[in-house]
């Protein structure tokens, strides 16, 4: 253990040093100089967006704690990242309160609304709803949460007034912001979605997609901060903003009501927490998929002494797949709201249960019936639901994770979404706002755990995480990616605990991900050797590769007393640490 911190000791002057120079990244990355990585002493702050960074680093800056900072990010991605994230969707804001020497999570998942049926996503005849299809309509939208979720977690921890959080997001959206490659890129590659609603008129001006470089001011959106901000929530969950939300999502052919944003609420959840060679992992609960089955792959491939193995080897891509495929036929049957459904974590946990599951791997072999198991043994319930299969014709989503510590030593890790790139693409005229299409992420055909019900939490892949060493949190790590993003996490895990890389070097090593033997996806830097011996046993590896998903983390150095921030060079995102003029860490 103490290895480990040594080794992010010495790797932290590495990464400034390599900071320094011309980023590698396996994105295209433009000519100018980034600042992925980034070393501070008294906070740290790491986005996917630099502007968002440098609101989250200048209350920091300010005094003002990593709870503070993350709410003011959040409503800033909303404005520099509208395609990601916002307050028409929802999130899971995972906490590690210094002082009270615990984590939580903020869990402010979209709901079903009351009219919400199983059947919504079918025909009259029974066949599904393509997803194209599905995304647009107005049955796609859920409850949004995240500002309820940024309500909660400011009346719980907040030290700095509302209102000046939400400031800097009404600024950036008032008087505008430079569009970014990724931006546009997006707007480009959702022209079709956006052009059916009022989103149009924003990022579709005179018909034309906003490009890189363009100004885009949001007056509507900055109408929205300015109206909650004077207001308080009260004004989107029961007022003049959720009024026109509910009529919208009714235009759209959905069924949400005001009465529907009145009765949301969040809830405030613990972590799900497992052992892993001598660290402490709490990552997301159910209605999340996530941290469960972090968890169950990890402890399954523990039996493998992977590190026996070179990183890019077969083997260790052969394994990774082997035990995705597994968790995935798990996570399929078995999991959902917990409000409404029995998840059976304990057997899905159970030392017994992954030892039967890993005995199902074969190192030489592609097992080509990965099926789920039976975890109800282990577990004083039953299951109240069927196992029903799904014909999963989902894009994946992607969306933003992001996360913040201060001089307190709170840390904060938060993935966050509208579900698809723009969500639903539709947009509350007047408003600014884009809506989610989260309820998509409820299975099409009714009947298993994760069908849809009123007021129901769709099943999740979000998995925010922190890892604890000796009690101490020393790392947050998430990502979005819809299903992919339980991989991307797993994966990072792995190249810091078993092949002891550097957190920029663990982020950047490519990745793969599979759920059957329909879905494999590789990126970029995999050695293509492998990739075909892989399909020679009978995986099945596109010929192309892409990227898979984006992770932001934090590194707490204990004995250099500073925190190391990577901004996944995925995307142009930013960290920026902050340093106590003229003094060290209290
Ligand atoms: N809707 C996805 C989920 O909750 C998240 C999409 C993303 O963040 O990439 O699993």
């Amino acid at each position: 253990m103490k290895k480990l911190r040594l080794f992010f000791s010495v790797f932290a002057v590495l990464l400034l040093l390599v900071s320094l120079l011309p980023s590698a990244g396996l994105a295209k990355k433009p000519a100018n100089p980034t600042n992925e990585v980034a070393v501070g002493k008294d906070g740290m702050v790491s986005t996917s967006h630099p502007l968002a960074s440098e609101v989250g680093a200048d209350i920091l800056k300010r005094g003002g704690n990593a709870i503070d900072a993350a709410i003011a990010i959040q409503l800033a991605l909303n404005v520099v990242e509208p395609m990601m994230s916002g307050i028409g969707g929802g999130g899971f804001m995972m906490v590690y309160d210094a002082e009270e020497d615990e984590t939580i999570i903020i869990n402010s998942r979209e709901r079903a609304p009351a009219g919400a049926t199983p059947d919504m996503f079918l025909r009259p005849n029974g066949t599904v709803i393509p997803f194209q299809e599905r995304v647009r309509h107005g049955n796609s939208v859920g409850v949004p949460g995240t500002l309820k979720g940024l309500e909660a977690a400011h009346e719980r921890w907040g030290s700095v007034p509302f209102q000046q959080l939400i400031t800097p997001a009404f600024q950036l959206a008032q008087h505008g912001f430079s569009v970014d490659r990724q931006l546009a890129l997006q707007i480009e590659n959702n022209r079709d979605k956006l052009a059916q609603t009022a989103a149009k008129d924003v990022f579709l001006p005179n018909g034309n997609p906003l490009e890189e470089g363009e100004w885009l001011v949001q007056r509507d959106l900055a109408k929205t901060l300015g109206l909650i901000r004077a207001k308080g929530t009260d004004v989107f969950y029961n007022g003049e903003i959720g009024e026109a939300l509910a009529n919208t999502v009714q235009q759209f052919g959905g069924s949400m009501v005001l009465e529907d944003l009145q009765n949301y609420d969040v809830t405030v959840d613990l972590p799900v927490w497992g052992e892993y060679k001598g660290y402490d992992i709490a990552s997301m609960p159910p209605p999340s998929s996530g941290g469960i089955f972090l968890l169950q792959m990890l402890k399954i491939l523990d039996h493998f002494d992977i590190e026996q193995y070179d990183r890019q080897s077969e083997e260790v891509y052969h394994l990774l797949a082997e035990v995705m495929h597994l968790a995935y036929a798990d996570r399929a049957a078995y999991a959902g709201d917990p409000e409404f459904v029995e998840v059976p974590t304990v057997g899905l946990l159970h030392p017994d249960y992954i030892l039967e599951r890993s005995e199902l791997i074969d190192i030489n072999n592609v097992n080509r019936n990965p099926q789920a198991g039976d975890p109800w043994r282990f577990e004083d319930v039953s299951p109240n639901y069927e196992v029903v299969n799904q014909n999963d014709d989902k894009d994946i989503g992607e969306t933003t994770h992001f996360t913040v510590v201060d001089q307190w030593g709170n840390f904060v890790s938060f993935t966050t979404t509208i579900e698809q790139v723009f969500g639903s693409g539709i947009m509350v005229p007047g408003y600014g706002l884009m809506l989610n299409n989260e309820l998509t992420d409820f299975d099409a055909v009714p009947g298993g755990a994760n069908e849809v019900q009123p007021n129901k939490r769709p099943l999740s892949s979000m998995t925010p995480t922190i890892v604890f060493e000796d009690g101490k949190p020393i790392l947050s790590v998430g990502s979005p990616g819809g299903p992919t993003i339980i991989t991307s996490v797993l994966q990072v895990i792995l190249n810091i605990i078993n092949y002891e890389m550097g957190l920029e070097e663990a982020i950047a090593e490519p990745r793969i991900y599979t759920n059957n033997l329909n879905s494999y996806r590789w990126e970029e830097g995999i050695p293509e050797e492998a990739i075909s011996s892989l399909n020679e046993m009978g995986h099945r590896f596109p010929a192309s590769s892409e990227l898979i998903g984006n992770v932001q983390s934090i590194f707490i150095d204990y004995v250099k007393e500073e925190y190391v921030g990577v901004a996944d060079a995925r995307r142009d995102g930013a960290s920026i640490g902050y340093t106590h003029p003229g003094k060290g860490r209290k």
